[in-house]
């Protein structure tokens, strides 16, 4: 199975790439950000529990969020590939995603596309998305400068000293356009796919 990962700040593009992979690819596109929405809208309990923190733009708790990857994986074992949107975002994280493929025997991290955007773009993006998509986390400006205040603190740096080769981890600017970008992507995965 192959597992391929889209890294970056928020409203960098990783959501529409996922998407544009899972329909050429037939890859299952999984979102932790998604998965929370959805149960915030269904008012379950993990949702009550996560809304807390998505409100104010910090991360959920790791054991939270890998228990919600866990129970995904999981279910998808028939498919060819999975694309990560929005895990890891911290160093555990990477950790758990190894554990959970060597326990299932579901392979390795193939491929990981950083996506490089500077602040003015990401504040631009999330506030012009927070207009049509209901996302309380892109409208406050408080909480979308919170969430690049976490990606910076937290996250961006997490694949120092991993034990990736560097040419598993594939930089790109996500300032290009959607099309520049997908096409780019789709040919590192055909590459990829060839050997
Ligand atoms: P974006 O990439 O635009 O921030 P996401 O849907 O990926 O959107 O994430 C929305 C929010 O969900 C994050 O700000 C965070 O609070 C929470 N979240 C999503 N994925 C994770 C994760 N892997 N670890 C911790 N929190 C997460």
């Amino acid at each position: 199975m192959i597992h391929i990962i889209l890294f970056g700040p928020p409203g960098c593009g990783k959501g529409t790439q996922s998407k544009i992979i899972e329909k050429k690819f037939g890859f299952f596109h999984l979102s932790t950000g998604m998965i929370f929405r959805d149960h915030i809208k269904r008012k379950t309990s993990l949702g009550k529990l996560v809304n807390f923190y998505i409100n104010k733009g910090k991360l959920v708790p790791d054991q939270i969020t890998t228990k919600i990857l866990v129970d995904k994986v999981k279910e998808l074992f028939q498919y060819k590939g999975i694309i990560y949107d929005g895990y890891p975002r911290t160093k555990n994280q990477i950790l758990s995603l190894k554990k959970i493929l060597n326990r299932f025997s579901l392979g390795k991290i193939n491929l990981i596309f950083y996506f490089n955007l500077q602040k003015d773009l990401i504040i631009k993006r999330l506030l012009q998305r927070g207009k049509t998509s209901n996302r309380n986390d892109d409208i406050n400006i408080n909480t979308v400068n919170r969430r690049i205040e976490e990606y910076n603190k937290e996250t961006s740096l997490i694949w120092k000293n991993s034990l990736l080769k560097n040419n598993n981890i594939i930089m790109l600017n996500a300032s290009l356009s959607i099309k520049k970008i997908s096409v780019f992507i789709e040919k590192k995965i055909y590459d990829l796919m060839k050997n």
